[in-house]
């Protein structure tokens, strides 16, 4: 494959030295710098387009395609004066990554090249010739055609490149019959669905001036970078994403002094332009800092609504593969590019709110504004408690797999954690109305105040999968290389759900003539004594928490295979159709794209291991062999009677290679499944072993053969030298 050796790899890379990079730009005056954002629109639109534009974006109002014309016009005027000779709809298939289909402002006629018109109609759909991406069975390929659709609420923006730049517009991606063929299309449904339920319990509360309630994200992303020549030399990281083989460093993480250590300047360097180039696209990019393990690092952008939110996070993660490239090296995405080492993830912090009546997770300062944070916080815990199954299900995949439920990040089971203070409260207020009367200590809602609740970082427990953090909560189980769309879809469904629910008791009985902080007791204390069990404060990573997990009835899907049918169980069907947010059809169709997605991921591991094993591994393995089996014959030869050290240990493990070896071959050869489902499941039963044993095999040669024989970079080189 033309691949580096592993010898020049350590060589370039020692060689590396940072580019030149001065600006003088201050990075406060960049931000927003590329993007068609609303004070550009106020600037360059009709005041009555404007404000029509305004009200879809921020309440929600239908989008009024008359005004289209108009917008496009002044779009293209600012890009091209911003350099842009191409205009992008951006969309973002059921793959999770981010796809684009790129067109002309200019065409070519025999007199040259003229401006091309940019009509309303150019910017509201397109047809990218799309019959590739995967879909699930929802469109038949004699109708191959998918159509973007400009999704107003994300702002347009210029990705530029040295070559000429282009004017990037965020859209839905649908069927010819209105099906979702992306993760966008869910999330803006998902959130109208939350934000019409919020409301009306909002109204209960007396809140008069609720527009719409939106779902708020601010996304954690961990990744690892390395220096590009290692990674040119692993052909398992260019084909997988990770590397398949690689015996554990004798130092890993345990010293935990990469944490908040010391940043290298390469890195750094990294760091600062990634920023720099983010700001330019409105990201608010706020924290960065080393992670847990040697060469992993984590950036966290300020929180934003959750469907802008979930473009940014798509466009940061390119963002950083590019940069890092201009500092020669990789940034890995993937959930688990190194075993042994921690994994990566991407914490999901979520909360609801709006301009109005701010954030609803966060406990107030009077009665009242408690009462109505704690029935925010019942909704989720009912939420949580309902379907823990498909919030798993909707961060499943091959990569997240190493992940939750191998004993380390959040575990497979999902459960919430309140903290001591907040638990406190909600036990109260069940033994309080279990009792019928006010007991002394316990709470009255509506007339006690809550004591205030730390938020203390010190004080969180890092084990579980969602937890409170004071005023939001923090889901922990997505993965580092994944859209934050199907956590956020399945978080905004399922509150919606709850919150429907909670708003329809308590209208019922606040008819019955009930006091409302009555209502809200008596509502928050059946939600507490039958949704309670889903609240742990524990360690999420030990044994007894399995056992009692199990005994309260949670589902431990530990695989992907096990979480993703969670998707079409009747109960997520009815919900997320009486919701509007996504059809049974739509559900079977991602559930059996993840399945293929899975699948095929294991294929292309378990080649890619027998490859390397075959190619490159065994090779080294018996070159080794032969060069201590010439020891012997030459000691022999001199009549020297030793035994050369190593031989006999070498043999033995090219013989379990070897076997392992046929066990993969035959293994890959044998794939077969009637449907996405059973190929997943001969995938997890049978390729994952035989590629787990020729691993070990590959691995434990790694620590005999000698040292200037072994091809592959280690693990020590790759995260250590940056
Ligand atoms: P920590 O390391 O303490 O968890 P970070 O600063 O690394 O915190 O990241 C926390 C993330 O949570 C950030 O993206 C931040 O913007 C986001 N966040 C903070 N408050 C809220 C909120 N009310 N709703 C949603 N996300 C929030
Ligand atoms: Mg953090």
């Amino acid at each position: 494959s033309g691949s580096f050796s592993r010898r020049q790899a350590i060589d370039a890379v020692t060689g590396f030295a940072l580019p030149d990079c001065v600006t003088d730009e201050y990075l406060g005056d960049l931000f927003g710098e590329n993007v068609f954002s609303t004070s550009v629109m106020k600037a360059r639109l009709p005041k009555i387009v404007f404000k029509k534009l305004m009200a879809t974006i921020d309440n929600g109002a239908p989008m009024d395609p008359t005004i289209a014309d108009v917008v496009a016009s002044a779009m293209k005027d600012w890009a091209i004066e911003k350099g842009a000779s191409h205009y992008a709809h951006v969309f973002y298939p059921l793959t999770g990554f981010t796809a684009e289909k790129h067109d002309s402002f200019l065409e070519p006629d025999s007199s040259g090249a003229s401006l091309a018109e940019f009509a309303g109609k150019t910017l509201l759909q397109g047809e990218p010739d799309a019959s590739s991406f995967p879909n699930g069975g929802l469109r038949g390929t004699f109708e191959a055609r998918g159509y973007t659709g400009w999704d107003v609420t994300s702002p347009a923006y210029i990705l530029e490149n040295p070559n000429g730049n282009t004017l990037c517009i965020p859209t839905i991606f649908i069927s010819w019959t209105g099906e979702a063929l992306d993760k966008k299309t869910p999330l803006l449904r998902s959130q109208q669905a939350m934000s019409k339920q919020a409301s009306r319990l909002l109204k209960l509360f007396g809140h008069i001036d609720v527009d719409t309630v939106v779902s708020y994200a601010g996304a954690e992303q961990e990744y690892f970078l390395i220096d590009e020549h290692f990674y040119y030399a692993r052909p398992d990281l260019m084909t997988t994403n990770r590397t398949l083989f690689g015996a554990k460093p004798s130092k890993g993480q345990e010293f935990d002094d990469h944490y908040f250590g010391a940043i290298p300047d390469r890195v750094l360097a990294f760091m600062i332009e990634l920023d720099r180039e983010l700001f330019k696209q409105g990201i608010p990019a706020k924290t960065r800092h080393n992670e847990v393990a040697p060469g992993q690092f984590e950036i966290a952008p300020v929180f934003e609504r959750s469907v802008l939110a979930h473009d940014h996070q798509q466009l940061m993660m390119t963002t950083m593969k590019r940069v890092a490239e201009k500092y020669g090296m990789k940034c890995l995405l993937h959930e688990k590019p190194f075993a042994g080492v921690n994994g990566s993830g991407k914490h999901v912090n979520f909360s609801l709110g709006n301009n109005n009546q701010g954030n609803l997770l966060n406990p107030g300062d009077t009665p009242h504004d408690n009462m109505q944070f704690l029935t925010f916080c019942g909704a989720i815990i009912r939420a949580v408690h309902l379907h823990g199954g498909l919030l798993r299900a909707a961060v499943a995949s091959a990569s997240n797999d190493h992940r939750l439920g191998a004993n380390e990040a959040p575990p497979a089971i999902i459960s919430i954690f309140l903290g001591d203070q907040l638990m406190d409260v909600f036990e109260q207020i069940a033994k309080g109305g279990a009792t019928g009367s006010k007991q002394a200590g316990v709470i009255e809602l509506g007339v006690d105040t809550l004591p205030p609740l730390k938020a203390d970082p010190g004080d969180r427990n890092r084990t579980s999968p969602f937890a409170f953090t004071g005023n939001r909560f923090e889901y922990r189980a997505p993965g580092s290389n994944q859209s934050i769309s199907d956590p956020m879809v399945a978080i905004n469904t399922i509150l919606a759900d709850s919150l429907d629910y909670i708003s329809t008791e308590l209208e019922g009985l606040l008819s019955d003539g009930m006091e409302l902080g009555d209502a809200v007791q008596k509502v928050l204390q059946e939600i507490f004594i039958d949704h309670g069990a889903v609240v742990f404060n524990g360690n999420g990573y030990s044994d007894e928490w399995q056992a009692e997990a199990a005994a309260r009835g949670l589902k431990n899907l530990r695989t992907t295979v096990d979480a993703v049918t969670e998707y079409t169980s009747p109960e997520v069907v009815e919900m997320f159709e009486k919701y509007g947010v996504l059809s049974a059809r739509e559900l079977k169709a991602r559930e059996d794209v993840i399945f293929e997605y899975y699948a095929l991921t294991l294929l292309v591991e378990a080649k890619e291991s027998s490859e390397i094993a075959t190619t490159m591994i065994l090779p080294a393995a018996v070159r080794y062999q032969g060069e201590l089996a010439g020891t012997a014959a030459a000691l022999k030869a001199a009549g020297i009677e030793a035994p050369v050290p190593m031989l006999a240990e070498v043999t033995e493990a090219i013989a379990t290679l070897t076997s392992s070896m046929a066990t993969l071959d035959k293994a890959i050869a044998d794939f077969h499944g009637e449907n996405e489902l059973e190929e997943s499941q001969y995938a997890l039963e049978t390729l994952i072993p035989a590629m787990s044993d020729v691993r070990d095999a590959v691995d434990s040669l790694e620590t005999m053969v000698a040292d200037d024989l072994w091809p592959l970079p280690t693990y020590n080189e790759m995260l250590t030298i940056l």
